[in-house]
């Protein structure tokens, strides 16, 4: 890590603001613009703020100082419903969630390490910032104020997309939203003009300029998420969150696949796939799930599926070895769909 110390570096003081309501802490972001962060469990922003990155907030609304935002409940008509600061442990722990959901429960385990999950939120996974290696050294780079993307023309080895992305190159670390995303999950946001339900296309939809700043995510900086709602699993199917990661010990996805199937003896009547950790948003292949669903599930199908699935990735200088692990992994995820297991 690079150190420096100087006025621009050096920790600047910073205003912890306990909202009385969800409506208190929307004001409050409004009224600060992009200088207030709402704050979950801090991992992800606690992160950033001791190693000084540019966009440090003056003011964190404080979002656990509000009672009733930690919450899992399920039922058959409705689905699932999960609060905002809802811990990843607990995610991964409902009894809801690893019945009716098991992909969502796999992807909760497979992120980071138990301390991270035991503190870490759902909302908070899902508006964390990129975890690109110049960003978090503080380079000037398009995500942080500047005007060029260091990583497009130097290491993208690691956190980068292999589909065509304009301005930064950077992935989307979460693991939970390409498994929101195949269970077809919507999110519920009050901002200060109100509400608004969003499907996870509309809350991620890649790198996008809102207002002044470029993000990662589709929410005005006055928008808190307040719920995450998931429809009742498709009947008689099956599900699974495969990831392939550097490190056993804890790392983000190089690659990841969520898919849900639905078998009629060897045909497939409903598929979703999407990949994680290949673009600045969660990819539904849609190209190989239409494949799926007018074939017989034999290995030779699902090898043309897994083509399918990366037949539009274009990827960096040095990232083309996550094309054959992100088509490994999805023809794996389907056997092992496909056989049951
Ligand atoms: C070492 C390390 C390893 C990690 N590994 C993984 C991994 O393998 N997989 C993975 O998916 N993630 C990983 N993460 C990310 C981790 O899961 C997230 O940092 C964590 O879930 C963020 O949750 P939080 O509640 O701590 O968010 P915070 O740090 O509090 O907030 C994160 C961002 O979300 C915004 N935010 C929070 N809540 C809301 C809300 N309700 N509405 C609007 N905006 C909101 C905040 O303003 C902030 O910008 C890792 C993080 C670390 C530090
Ligand atoms: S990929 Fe994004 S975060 Fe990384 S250097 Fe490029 S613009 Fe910055």
């Amino acid at each position: 890590m690079r150190l420096r110390c100087d006025e621009e570096t050096i920790m600047q003081n910073i205003v912890v603001i306990h909202p009385e309501s969800l409506e208190d802490a929307v004001q409050t972001a409004h009224e600060h613009g992009s200088e207030a962060k709402f704050y979950a469990g801090g991992q992800d922003l606690m992160y950033r703020l001791k190693r000084r990155i540019a966009s440090n907030p003056k003011y964190l609304i404080h979002l656990p100082s509000l009672p009733d935002l930690s919450y899992i409940s399920f039922d058959d008509v409705n689905g699932l419903r999960i609060g905002p600061l809802t811990t990843i442990t607990a995610l991964a722990q409902s009894e809801a969630v690893r019945t009716h959901y098991p992909a969502l429960a796999e992807a909760a385990e497979a992120i980071a390490s138990p301390q991270i999950r035991n503190v870490g939120t759902v909302a908070g996974n899902l508006c964390q910032q990129v975890w690109c290696p110049y960003l978090l050294e503080d380079y000037a780079c398009s995500m942080n104020g500047g005007k060029y993307c260091p990583a497009a023309v130097g290491d993208n080895s690691g956190y980068h997309a292999i589909f065509r992305q304009k301005k930064c190159v950077a992935v989307h670390p979460s693991d939970l939203a390409p498994a929101l995303l195949a269970m077809e999950a919507e999110v519920t946001v009050l901002g200060h003009t109100g509400k608004r339900m969003l499907s996870m296309e509309d809350l991620l939809p890649g790198i996008a300029r809102v207002g002044e700043e470029l993000k990662v995510n589709g929410l005005r900086t006055d928008e808190v998420l307040f719920e995450i709602q998931l429809p009742p699993p498709v009947p008689e199917s099956r599900q699974t969150y495969r990831k392939s990661r550097s490190r056993q010990s804890w790392d983000f996805a190089t690659v990841s696949v969520a898919a849900v199937l639905q078998l009629d003896g060897t045909d497939c009547t409903y598929a979703r796939i999407v990949l994680g950790g290949v673009a600045a948003q969660p990819v539904r292949v849609h190209a190989a799930e239409a494949f799926l669903t007018s074939h017989r599930l034999d290995v030779a199908n699902l090898i043309q599926a897994a083509d399918l699935a990366l037949e539009s990735a274009r990827p960096l200088a040095l990232n083309a070895y996550k094309v054959d692990l992100a088509k490994a992994l999805v023809q794996d995820t389907l056997e092992a769909l496909a056989v049951g297991e």
